[in-house]
């Protein structure tokens, strides 16, 4: 048997196409959605996800600024900065882009944003919404996951459910979604015991973890639906040859561009036993980025019509 693939980039596109409508119609209302990118210090991950989501909001007409602030300042000056965001208007959503710099105080700075721009959704209000049933801006990575089992059809009114993380970006949104949709939830983490035999039990698994392609044909049920949130990055040839069974495709792509990425399931072992599942790229990776504008878009159209 060959899973499905769930392939990230249509949806992606679909949501974008959606979105382009929505935007056409605020902006003949004299509305332009704003987004705050706050990018502190010079960690070049970060710097490529700023860039990016700059990018999306450019090819889609809305408006963006990127802030950039040294790696040595200060809880209270990065306070100050998302204080000033909070009163702009033209400002609909800001991001603060993790991880900040160990000096600041993160959990301060997050609680600062206005949960009404907080397009992140990791404001305890908006965490609180959604824990009721009530969300208005969801975090991106889980809400883009809903958006692809919704498009593709894959039933959650009583399936079972297994994610495997429990962070506050994943694994808890991603759980309370399914559980509002009827799904049947368990979340597991570092203490499960028996984690193979335990999802073994899902029609969804979700894998939310870090470890590189940990999650190997005897945790999946045949033909589970399979969502793969990891993004690993292999940089040496001992490290390819542990997590790939056919290795020559991945040792070349490592000479020619010095890293491989891969999530947190063993792709080959998906393929042959998933019923449907998630590439590593290509998969749920560009849905986030999608979702983030989708939530601009949210959050501008929620806060005008107030
Ligand atoms: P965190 O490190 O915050 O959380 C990892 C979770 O996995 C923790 O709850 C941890 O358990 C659990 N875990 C770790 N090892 C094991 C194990 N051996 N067995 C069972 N559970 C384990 O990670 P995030 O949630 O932020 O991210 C998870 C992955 O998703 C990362 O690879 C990240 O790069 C990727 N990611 C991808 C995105 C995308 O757009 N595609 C967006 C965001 C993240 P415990 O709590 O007990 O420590």
């Amino acid at each position: 048997m060959s899973a499905t693939t769930l392939d990230g980039l249509k949806i992606r596109d679909e949501i974008q196409a959606e979105l382009a409508g929505e935007i056409a119609a605020l902006k003949a209302r004299g509305i332009t959605p704003g987004l705050a990118a706050v990018l502190v210090g010079e960690n070049p991950a970060s710097q490529i996800y700023v860039r990016s989501k700059v990018k999306a909001c450019e090819s889609l007409g809305l408006y963006s600024e990127k802030i950039e602030r040294p790696a040595t300042m200060t809880t209270v000056e990065l306070l100050a900065v998302v204080e000033t965001l909070n009163q702009r208007d033209k400002i609909d959503g800001i991001l603060v882009q993790l991880p900040l710099p160990p000096q600041i105080d993160t959990r301060r700075i997050l609680e600062a944003v206005d949960p009404t721009k907080d397009v992140d959704g990791f404001h305890p209000t908006n965490v609180g919404r959604l824990v009721a049933g009530r969300a208005n801006l969801v975090p991106c990575t889980p809400a883009g996951i809903m958006e692809m089992l919704r498009r593709y059809q894959i039933p959650i009114a009583g399936a079972r459910a297994v994610v495997v993380g429990r962070s506050d970006i994943v694994g808890k949104p991603m759980a309370l979604l399914l559980l509002h949709q009827h799904a049947t939830v368990t979340i597991c983490h570092s203490r499960t015991r028996d984690l193979p035999g335990v999802a073994r039990e899902a029609d969804i698994l979700v894998a939310a973890m870090g470890r590189p392609a940990f999650v190997t044909g005897d945790f999946i049920r045949p033909g589970a639906t399979v969502i793969d949130v990891g993004m690993n990055r292999l940089v040496s040839s001992e490290e390819v040859e542990r997590a790939f069974h056919d290795t020559a495709e991945p040792l070349r792509k490592l000479e020619s561009k010095g890293s491989v990425l891969i999530g947190d399931v063993q792709p080959e072992d998906a393929r042959d036993r998933a019923g449907a599942y998630t590439p590593v790229p290509g998969g749920v990776g560009p849905l986030t980025i999608a979702m983030l504008m989708s939530n601009t878009v949210r959050a501008a159209r929620l806060r005008r019509s107030k």
